[in-house]
């Protein structure tokens, strides 16, 4: 079963998992034994505070094939799961979530696809009552909006779980960015796809690390990855502006060339100021969101550092 290319690599990111760590690796190599395929689970601890590196050094001794991959801080989901991409060994990588929330029971049907001969097989939720509207309702209008304005099409309610074969893998290891959003990442590189569905299941112990804040940072981060439309957007906006106010600039000349001077005109003359004043801080705002980005990326720093391996 332990050998030097396994043919299934399990990929997990680990944060603050310390109640899930057991649960988890118990579940997962049960159904693993099932599949009767060499295996390797790849654990990648992101920076945890809790117990989880070290239990998950003590279940190293009863499950071997277990390789733990220890980042030197929290490098957030998208850096420890690349990290545990490139790492992975075998002919198929499967990222899964440490919390079950993506039951491991579905590993033997990401398997049966793949031997049907597909690149990369999806699994896609059929439900998402497990999660609240206030999380359910924005992330539905983020997929409509990001694949509106991106080219690369991102499937809803897909997950990082799925299954790619280590062609993939390599292909996603040639995109260098180092700000990365994984689903935009796997969309982009294409190849033979199909999806399976499965059901959503609440988290068995601990708690999600994403929520406000987080996860807006993670669709603008998404839309700003994968679209430059924001910025074009004020081509057309600046467009518009401009010609509306040539139309009315022609009346105001033609109205006094007609009737005469007129002094009164202070509201409107103080509307399209802060109007305007207003379209300028936004689009200053996007423009600064993307050259923030440019910035990022030209420091050329890795999405993670491994402190060790065991
Ligand atoms: N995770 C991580 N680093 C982080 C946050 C989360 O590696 O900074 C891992 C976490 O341990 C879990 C997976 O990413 O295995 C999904 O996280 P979570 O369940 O918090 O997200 P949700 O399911 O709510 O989207
Ligand atoms: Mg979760």
């Amino acid at each position: 079963m332990f050998n030097q290319t396994p043919t299934i690599s399990i990929v997990s990111p680990f944060f603050n998992e310390e109640d899930m760590v057991n649960i988890f690796l118990e579940k997962t190599y049960s159904v693993l034994l099932e599949i009767q395929e060499s295996f390797e689970i790849v654990v990648v601890n992101d920076g945890s505070t809790d117990s989880t590196l070290d239990l998950l050094k003590k279940a190293k001794e009863k499950y071997p094939n277990l390789r733990i991959i220890n980042l030197s801080r929290n490098f957030g989901k998208e850096g420890a799961l690349t990290a545990g991409l490139e790492k992975a060994k075998g002919e198929v990588i499967i990222p899964i979530d440490a919390d079950l929330q993506n039951p491991p029971e579905l590993i033997k049907e990401l398997i049966v696809q793949w031997k049907q001969g597909y690149d990369v097989v999806l699994a896609k939720r059929i439900n998402r009552s497990s999660e609240d509207a206030l999380r359910r309702i924005p992330a539905h209008l983020f997929y409509k909006l990001h694949n509106k304005i991106s080219n690369t099409i991102i499937p809803e309610d897909v997950g990082d779980f799925r299954l790619i074969t280590r062609q993939v893998r390599d292909a996603i290891k040639q995109l260098p960015e180092n700000q990365r959003f994984m689903k935009g990442i796997f969309a982009w590189v294409g190849f033979k796809t199909t999806v399976i569905e499965y059901k959503h299941v609440s988290r068995e112990a601990g708690k999600s690390s994403f929520h406000g804040r987080k996860l807006l940072d993670l669709a603008i981060d998404g839309i700003t990855s994968f679209s430059i439309i924001p910025l074009r957007i004020w081509l057309s906006i600046g467009s518009i502006i401009a010609l509306l106010s040539f139309l009315y600039g022609s009346f105001i000349v033609l109205r006094t060339l007609i009737f005469g001077v007129d002094l009164p005109g202070y509201a409107s003359l103080v509307t399209m100021i802060l109007f305007l004043g207003g379209v300028q801080l936004i689009s200053i705002g996007i423009l600064g969101e993307y050259i923030g980005r440019i910035y990022k990326e030209a420091k050329r720093r890795p999405s993670y550092i491994i402190e060790n391996e065991y």
